[in-house]
């Protein structure tokens, strides 16, 4: 294919405005697949997607057109469509893919209208230069008001009204006109056909038959079938070595590496352990596989006194987090207990010397020199809420700790906020904090900012007597007694009782801050079924044995898996 004859797009939009639909009828439109296939949403492959209705990664699609709207001499475009996430976890997803487009389908629910999510994408693709085709869908609905999120795209976006594409992914509607306005608006990529090959990597996964899959984007020259290519960062003999980002160039020429991506900042971290019964080489392997499927996560070993050996991860944010968990188990089979996810801090000591925190367990609780200063990560929030919610959010930023650095109308009834905040105060409920006390209506989406300095101190939680490291968070000073009180209490709801007594306790250095105590008991699963249903006795033997698979044993004393879930949630 000619280069004028080839279009790069990406569908972006807020969570749920129909990206994924859209491009099932884009793919049904050009023959790509079968009207009524059956699966709707036919690029979320992954189980997870599935299951949550959800796209998580980035998935290409190649489609050949015949522009009939144009001349006689109707000849065939090549359009490479990418669907996007959308939620804030996986704008990094979005911006890779965005590196291969030269243009973006900006999508709009005409009843929601514009979104954290719809700033945030369409910042991120103005900023990668891409021509932005605003599309407003499911105007079919009822509660459709396409005129005003028309004013919305004009006043923040600087979009014209005419040029925006009235559609229905699940009607229809209007689709016809999307694909020309595809071919007429945005360009063909630019590279130079007769320069040297250079090909950027923007992609790759792993497939149990094939082994690594690489998308790449032809930058400059042509690629043919037979070519021979090497790699310009790694030799790419094993799978791990298929670098995101990488320049692949036709072998033995010379030639300048593309400027790939800025690295990925991981947002939280947190130990990732086989469950008992699972083992560790299951875990590793499983792991390697996976993260050939999500290059974003970062995997390094580690060692817990309390759960053996395993792995601290490194994820975009805690529904990321949530998602590689599911993976890893659907996909991959592997049982895991992870650890209190937990952000990255710094800590600085009176002999000078700095030290980097991923895993709370590895702050010394009674270090040799005095911690004199300490810094947790901070992000940038926009939310976007109905004006009559403002007083409830500006509330909840504030006993957030956040800063607030703007506020504006985008139009009579939506206020556009911004606040700093620390990465700790966001990172597990404020999204479902804020959703309540909106009653749903607000959006929320962030990007990573500087650290700043915050009053941190380790909190570790003591079973009769002995330092859980597994269990060791990081808290503000004014927070930690507070938290280590309902920290006790919500680990003596979590662990049943034992055979023995278990005291809980929880300890800022040497000092006892909250204490409680589980007391011992025999229990009997089979006392409850009276008489002799053998049936019904071996299925009871089985839930416990299926609920004991989760258990942690601590010391002497069994810790379910959520247990060490729970923690953050307090903290
Ligand atoms: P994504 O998160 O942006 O990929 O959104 P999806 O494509 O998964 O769609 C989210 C929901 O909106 C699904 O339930 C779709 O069936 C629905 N939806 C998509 N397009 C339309 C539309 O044009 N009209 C209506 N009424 N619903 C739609
Ligand atoms: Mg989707």
């Amino acid at each position: 294919f000619p280069s004028e004859k080839i279009r790069n797009f990406s569908i972006i939009a807020h969570i749920d405005h129909g990206k994924s639909t859209l491009a099932d009828r884009l793919m049904e439109l050009t023959g790509t697949i079968k009207k009524g296939h059956g699966q709707p949403q036919y690029l979320d492959k992954l189980q997870v997607e599935r299951e949550r209705g959800i796209t998580v990664k980035a998935q290409t699609a190649t489609m050949f057109y015949e522009n009939k709207v144009k001349d006689e001499e109707a000849s065939g475009f090549l359009l490479n469509l990418i669907d996007t996430p959308g939620h804030v976890d996986f704008s990094y997803e979005v911006s890779r893919s965005l590196s291969a487009c030269q243009g973006a389908l900006l999508v709009v629910d005409a009843a929601q209208g514009v979104q954290a999510q719809t700033v945030a994408n369409f910042y991120l693709a103005f900023e990668s230069n891409l021509t932005i085709v605003p599309v407003i869908n499911k105007i079919d609905q009822p509660t459709a008001d396409p005129d005003r999120v028309k004013a919305q795209l004009k006043s923040m976006f600087d979009l014209s009204p005419d040029d925006v594409l009235l559609v229905s992914a699940k009607t229809g509607l209007g689709l016809e006109y999307v694909l020309p306005a595809v071919i007429e608006r945005i360009p063909p990529p630019p590279g130079i056909s007769d320069s040297p090959l250079r090909m950027l990597l923007f992609d790759s996964f792993f497939n149990e038959y094939k082994g690594v899959i690489c998308y790449v984007s032809v930058v400059d020259g042509m690629l043919s079938k037979g070519d021979k290519v090497s790699f310009a960062a790694s030799g790419m003999r094993t799978t791990k070595e298929a670098r995101i980002g990488d320049t692949i160039y036709r072998t033995k020429t010379t030639v300048e590496p593309l400027p790939g991506f800025k690295p990925v900042r991981h947002m939280v971290f947190s130990g990732v352990y086989p469950a008992d019964g699972s083992g560790f080489e299951a875990l590793s392997h499983a792991l390697e596989k996976l993260t050939c499927n999500d290059a974003s996560v970062s995997v390094a070993k580690e060692t817990s006194t309390a759960l053996g050996m395993g792995f601290r991860c490194g994820f975009l944010g805690l529904l990321h987090m949530d998602v590689f968990h599911q993976r890893l188990e659907q996909e991959y089979g592997t049982q895991v207990i992870s650890t209190i996810p937990t952000v990255p801090y710094t800590f600085e000591y009176s002999d000078g010397s700095k030290l980097k925190v991923q895993n709370p367990a590895s702050l010394p609780s009674n270090p040799k020199y005095r911690v004199i200063a300490s810094w947790e990560p901070t992000v940038i929030a926009t939310i976007i809420l109905p004006s009559e919610y403002v007083g409830a959010v500006i509330n909840l930023c504030a006993d957030r700790r956040g800063q607030q650095l703007e506020y504006t109308f985008i139009d009579a009834q939506r206020v556009f906020l911004k606040y700093q905040l620390p990465l700790r105060e966001i990172v597990v409920d404020f999204y479902d904090e804020l959703k309540s006390v909106t009653s749903g209506y607000a959006s929320f989406d962030y990007e990573d900012a500087e650290y700043q300095t915050s009053d941190l101190v380790k909190l570790d939680i003591l079973l009769n007597g002995q330092a859980v490291d597994a269990l060791a968070t990081i808290v503000h000073k004014q927070k930690a007694y507070r938290v280590g009180k309902e920290l006790v209490e919500k680990l003596k709801s979590y662990i049943e009782r034992q055979m023995f007594e278990v005291m809980i306790q929880a300890s800022i250095g040497s000092k006892i801050i909250a204490r409680d105590t589980i007391s011992a008991m025999r229990k009997n699963v089979l006392a409850k079924c009276y008489g002799g249903d053998i049936t019904r006795k071996k299925k009871l033997l089985e839930k416990q044995k299926e609920g004991k698979k989760r258990m942690k044993r601590v010391g002497s004393v069994d810790i379910p898996h959520e247990a060490f879930q729970q923690i953050l949630k307090v903290s």
